[in-house]
């Protein structure tokens, strides 16, 4: 039995299974909610200049360059800031460092799947609130007893965006956990959340570089709340791995705070794009819930998710579908270039013509 050397805790552990990074020549790949443009020239350039003999040394274990750009970026200061090896790993040692076992930690029964993965690793009691049925979050099923709260701001894979109005509200009445906001998504259209971290000591928000700065390969994440939350991280973080960013990833992170210009363009595109795909989506037949993601959620009346992915897949075109209860019928799909987008539409007008 291979599993016999195994940990209790591993016996009992249900991984998360990362969208697919598939070796196909010429795929139209929008199924990881990648960024389609490169990142700044500007990062590409620090990275290369940082490509030196200084290899053999350490990076800075606080990445201070890195969170002084952040912290300068969003007029806050360093002490307010953590950084980490993706929002991935920012994510799982918020989880460890700030829930409490000693209620459920609260996330929607539709967001990303990551979260009770992170419960199941730290042992962590966890209750899923249901979605409406538009798949907004409601902030009043949120007020009761936890030992934690966590949801994506826009949620993933649906795309909605919950107003800074709603969650100012669920922060009034939630005083006594911390509420982590996950905002992967939140360049593309949404209102973050970061200037409320000066009044609620118990918020944390959650960003990456992987999306709106098409750094997904870079591996960079971070955190932004209250002094203690941050320290508390860091406890974590140094009870862990001392250097969770190495030198290429500090200096290409901060050359990406710095080209504003770049930001300003590439997150225009695709919210752009997005619009024109939406509707060129609904005009094919789908019903398409309102996105202020990288990636719309989509769904046809007369045609099974499942089987639309595989034969988009035979035409080299790949997106996501979720085997879940709810969404089963729904496929998510990463804003591409224009021309992504277009033949994931010719290849979607051809299929549904054939069904
Ligand atoms: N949060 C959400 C909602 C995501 O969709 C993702 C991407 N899979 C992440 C966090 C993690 O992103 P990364 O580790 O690349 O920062």
């Amino acid at each position: 039995m291979s599993s016999r050397f195994w940990s209790p805790l591993v016996q009992r552990l249900t991984p998360y299974t990362p969208g697919e990074q598939p070796h196909i020549s010429q795929l139209i790949k929008l199924n990881t909610n990648e960024n389609p443009y490169g990142p700044s020239p500007k990062v590409l350039e620090a990275i290369q200049a940082e490509l030196s003999a200084a290899l053999r040394l350490y990076p800075d274990p606080e990445a201070q360059r890195l969170k002084q750009a952040i912290a300068d970026y969003y007029g806050l200061t360093p002490a307010q800031v953590f950084t980490g090896n993706g929002s991935d790993e920012v994510l799982a040692f918020a989880f460890q460092a700030l829930f409490q076992p000693s209620a459920p930690v609260l996330f929607p029964d539709i967001t990303y799947s990551f979260y009770p993965v992170y419960c199941g690793l730290y042992g962590l009691p966890a209750v899923t609130v249901p979605l409406a049925e538009d798949f907004t979050i409601q902030v009043a099923d949120y007020l009761r007893l936890n030992g934690g709260i966590i949801f994506a701001n826009p949620n993933a894979p649906t795309g909605c965006l919950l107003e800074v109005a709603e969650l100012t509200e669920l922060l009034e009445r939630n005083r006594d956990s911390v509420v982590v906001v996950d905002e992967a998504y939140i360049d593309f259209g949404g209102e973050s959340a970061i200037p409320l971290v000066a009044r609620y000591p118990n918020l944390l928000v959650v960003q990456t570089l992987s999306k709106a700065r098409s750094l997904a390969g870079l591996r960079v994440g971070f955190a932004v709340g209250h002094a203690g939350l941050i320290e508390a991280l860091g406890r974590v973080k140094n009870s862990f791995n001392s250097y969770p960013l190495d030198r290429l990833a500090i200096v290409g992170a901060v050359a990406a705070f710095e080209d504003h210009a770049y930001f300003a363009q590439t997150r225009q595109a695709v919210m752009a794009s997005r619009a024109e795909l939406a509707l060129a989506l609904a005009q094919l037949g789908f019903a398409v819930l309102p996105s202020a993601a990288n990636f719309v959620f989509a769904r046809h009346p007369q045609h099974d998710a499942a089987t639309l992915a595989a034969a988009l897949r035979e035409q080299r075109v790949i997106v996501r579908h979720f085997h879940q209860p709810r969404i089963s019928q729904f496929l998510r799909i990463t804003v591409g270039a224009p021309t992504q987008n277009a033949a994931l539409l010719a290849a979607l007008a051809q299929i549904l013509g054939e069904g």
